[in-house]
């Protein structure tokens, strides 16, 4: 049995996490969720899988979830606050921590689980791309699993669990090309949040489906495989795969190429990470080849001509240092803007390009979770500088 404390509990990945919990009641405790603002839906939450402890990013929602726990007697306690997530991170009660909170702010949580010897189950890719030159160190220091949940990577480690990392030759990423593939440029300028949002494969978090509508998702997913895998930027091809059924393929030394299929669903990679080293059950329909819209698998170059930020992406990932953790900054602040509908489509790609071609990296730093909390807000304060002029 795993005692889990899933942090981002109210969004895409925690409620699918939940659901797990839900169908296996005997292979799961859940001790501690966390949230940034939506207590309704962590009220409801609490109700079923009564966790010792919960936390709100939002101090005055934390405050008003206290209060009606209070009222009605649920023993559950609440803490509050940015940090607060850090806590639950860190729980005794619990040996296992999603790590499903959307951004940045997924970071620091995940670290303090990492200094208590959690196992870490990882959807938070942000965590990889800004701190990956530090987490990765300190998990095997500590003697943490690091399971991926991003399906991509659940995908390649997958095909590597049979003691092939040795004969990885490259990895290649699958991307199933967003909304836009196929658009050109001038098509880009003016499509809408709204269209932007209207993935067609997978159904995720707001921020996430910006990112792959951009390909932007991909080029993170990158530095992610970087580090989770221990290969060069340089190692990974992206595949663009409309249909998502086959998740992530590895070209192993002898040329022999192997991959995983399944539904897009993130189900099936969340069992995965949960009931490592073993195989859970099966909570999604089986795999059906025959099935509509399966027969015709196709794989494609991605146009980094049109999407940018992926060849960006590559550029960062190789210089490394800090950079990697401008870039992310500066996307989540972009992406955020435009959701708001402050900038175009373009801009997000725009100001993440002037943000790292700005930057200038020391020679030496270290990269630590001191100097990547640093990089981290210079690089915000720097992208609303420059998305300001984007403001019609
Ligand atoms: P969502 O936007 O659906 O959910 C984000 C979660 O994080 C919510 O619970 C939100 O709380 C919480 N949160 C936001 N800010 C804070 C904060 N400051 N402190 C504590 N909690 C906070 O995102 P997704 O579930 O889509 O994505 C989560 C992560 O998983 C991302 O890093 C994404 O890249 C990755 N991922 C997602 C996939 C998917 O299919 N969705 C697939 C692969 C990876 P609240 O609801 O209160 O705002
Ligand atoms: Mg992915």
């Amino acid at each position: 049995m795993r005692r889990l404390s899933i942090l981002g509990s109210t969004g895409s990945i925690g409620q699918q996490t939940l659901e797990v919990c839900r169908k296996a009641p005997a292979d799961f405790t859940v001790e501690g969720l966390t949230c940034g603002s939506d207590i309704a839906t962590l009220y409801d939450q609490i109700k079923e899988f009564s966790p010792v402890a919960v936390a709100v990013s939002d101090p005055i929602k934390g405050a008003e979830l206290a209060k009606r726990l209070k009222d009605e007697g649920i023993k559950t306690e609440v803490y509050t606050g940015p940090d607060s997530s850090s806590v639950i991170a860190q729980l005794s009660e619990c040996d296992t921590v999603v790590g499903a909170i959307v951004g940045f702010a997924g970071l620091e949580p995940v670290y303090h689980a990492i200094l208590s010897g959690k196992t870490i189950a990882l959807a938070n890719k942000e965590t990889l791309v800004s701190g990956g030159d530090f987490i990765m160190p300190l998990a095997r220091e500590k003697g943490v699993d690091i399971l991926p949940v991003d399906s991509e990577h659940s995908a390649i480690w997958q095909c590597l669990r049979n003691g092939d990392a040795k004969n990885l030759d490259r990895i290649l990423i699958t991307a199933s090309g967003g909304p836009f593939r196929g658009m050109k440029r001038e098509d880009l300028e003016n499509v809408t949040a709204e269209k932007a949002l209207n993935h067609p494969t997978w159904k995720m978090g707001g921020k996430i489906t910006i990112d792959s509508a951009t390909m932007m998702n991909k080029g993170l997913e990158i530095i992610e495989a970087h580090h989770l895998f221990g290969v060069s930027v340089d190692q990974i091809d992206v595949v663009v795969h409309p249909q998502s059924v086959v998740h992530s393929m590895v070209r192993l030394k002898d040329g022999s190429v192997l991959g995983q299929m399944g539904r897009p669903s993130m189900i099936l990679p969340i069992i995965v990470a949960l009931y490592y080293p073993e195989r859970g059950p099966a909570f999604t329909e089986p795999f059906d080849p025959f099935a509509a819209g399966i027969n015709n698998l196709t794989f494609e170059k991605c146009d980094t001509e049109v999407f940018r930020l992926v060849g960006l992406a590559y550029e960062v990932g190789r210089q490394g240092g800090l950079l990697p953790a401008v870039m992310n900054a500066a996307n989540e602040t972009a992406v955020m803007a435009f959701l708001d509908g402050r900038i175009g489509f373009l801009d997000i790609e725009r100001t993440v390009y002037e943000v790292c071609s700005g930057f200038v990296q020391s020679a030496g730093q270290t990269v630590d979770i001191d100097s990547v909390r640093e990089a981290d807000r210079i690089a915000r304060e720097n992208a609303e500088e420059i998305l300001r002029k984007f403001i019609s």
